[in-house]
């Protein structure tokens, strides 16, 4: 990292206008917002986006050759860091083959064998291209195959962009303030319940409320989308509890926590069974990669076996099969987890104590190498204790972060991925970074 001098943001500025910021303003005469995702645009931290030319290990350097310690990795898909020499291998071998072949191939089979030793309750799995694809379809197949209409999740839960899902959501919605997306139907809102999460009463009001007509529950079994937020002794139980007596699916959306809480991801942490599960990122290793799936007898329902439709031209891609294939066996390795959570336990108790020595009020919250710094006195435990985090001062300390070299997310409600690319001397520079942050936030604050 270059912290001073040549190759930051400062220095660039004093250079005359940075490439980066030319590059953004032709961007945003084409692409909406300058972006192809709303959080990339920077606008809960402000300043000029970051405009990447190339990444590799943790690292990722912008038009203008600045370089960066990289906490988001590609929002938690990257689990082995970027360009990791044999994805990079795996995936040019197989550009050779054929990028896409609209039939069935045995990678296909292989990767979904592997994700299904890894996590039992999965029986039947169908490949699709995004994680939003997964869970709009699984919520689909819990009404099929339920008969029952209602969905519900909870407040701060982001399950990927479909109109079911845009309701009190986290990730970009709760970065802009939108409640519920316009251009969701009412009808369609009104399907949607949401709850606090962590709040088992809650749902078992709703339940006594909606008895009979709930199709599923969907939750992020460790919530990352506002900002990373535990879940409490016991409410995984009992959503598994409360939606088993009523009939009701229990969905587990382990998009961000599938192998990265832990190789059998969220469910094999808490040892919860859920009915069906969502994945996507780190399984397909950078590239563009989700899938649904759970007991035999739900996922029968969908085509060809069954009458609920899903369907879609790139699934299964033979290019991102290859790049999953080869991130999976490296997950299964002994000590993966022990290493990555070793390193991000580090980080956390780092930050933490960077945080007590500059006085500033705030609250790290920590599941193995998910992350978020929250800056509020009290504990987040769901999505309104996250919202009494000073905004402000997580801008500034952002800011400050990237003056350094050091690349968190671009809103407080997201999460901090640490990936097994990064070193012990790039932790070390990530804490010395944040003390002088958060000294310099304390200052202006
Ligand atoms: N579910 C969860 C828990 C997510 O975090 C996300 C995206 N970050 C999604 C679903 C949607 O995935 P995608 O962006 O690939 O559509």
């Amino acid at each position: 990292m270059k912290a001073t001098g040549e190759g930051t943001r400062a220095a660039a500025k004093k250079g005359g206008r940075p490439k980066s910021e030319t590059i953004f303003e032709r961007g945003r005469k084409i692409l909406v917002g300058g972006v192809d995702s709303p959080v990339r645009a920077f606008r809960a931290v402000g300043g000029t986006p970051l405009v990447i030319e190339r990444a590799e290990r943790a690292r990722l350097y912008d038009a203008d050759g600045r370089e960066y310690i990289d906490y988001i990795c590609s929002w938690g898909a990257l689990i082995l860091g970027h360009a990791h020499a044999d994805v990079v291998l795996a995936v040019g071998e197989q550009a050779r083959l054929g990028t896409s072949y609209g039939m069935t191939s045995p990678l296909e089979i292989e990767l979904g064998e592997q994700i299904a030793k890894a996590l039992p309750s999965i029986e039947r799995i169908r490949f699709v291209s995004s994680g939003t694809e997964a869970t709009m379809s699984a919520i689909r197949v819990a009404r099929g195959y339920t008969k029952r209409d209602l969905v519900l999740k909870f407040e701060g839960g982001y399950h990927g962009h479909s109109d079911s899902f845009l309701v009190d959501a986290g990730s970009g919605l709760a970065t802009l303030g939108i409640t519920t997306s316009p251009g969701v139907p009412d009808v369609l809102a009104k399907l949607t319940l949401n709850v606090p999460y962590n709040d088992a009463e809650a749902v078992g009001k709703s339940f006594n409320d909606h008895a009979g007509k709930i199709a599923a529950v969907i939750v992020e079994p460790v919530a990352a989308n506002m900002g990373v937020v535990a879940p409490a002794p016991g409410f995984m139980e009992a959503l598994r509890e409360i939606t088993k007596r009523d009939g009701a699916l229990l969905i587990l959306d382990e998009v961000i926590t599938g192998f990265r809480t832990a190789y059998g991801g969220a469910q094999r942490l808490f040892g919860i069974k859920p009915d069906l599960t969502t994945m996507g990122k780190i399984i397909g290793g950078g590239l563009p990669v989700a899938a649904y799936g759970g007991r035999a007898e739900i996922m029968e329902m969908v085509a060809p076996l069954g009458p609920v439709y899903q369907a879609g031209t790139l699934s299964g891609n033979p290019l991102a099969m290859r790049a999953g294939l080869a991130t999976l066996p490296k997950l299964g390795a002994a000590g993966f987890y022990e290493e990555l959570n070793r390193k991000s336990e580090r980080l956390a108790s780092g930050l933490k104590a960077a945080l007590k020595e500059s006085g500033v009020a705030g609250q790290v919250n920590a599941v193995g190498s998910l992350m978020t710094m929250f800056f509020t006195d009290g504990p987040v435990k769901d999505y309104a204790s996250a919202k009494k985090s000073d905004a402000k001062m997580y801008a500034a300390f952002f800011q400050a972060m990237l003056e350094r070299g050091v690349f968190i997310a671009p809103s407080q409600f997201e999460a901090l991925f640490v990936s097994a690319a990064h070193s012990d001397a790039d932790i070390e520079k990530t804490i010395e970074a944040a003390g002088e942050s958060l000294k310099a936030v304390a200052r202006e604050s």
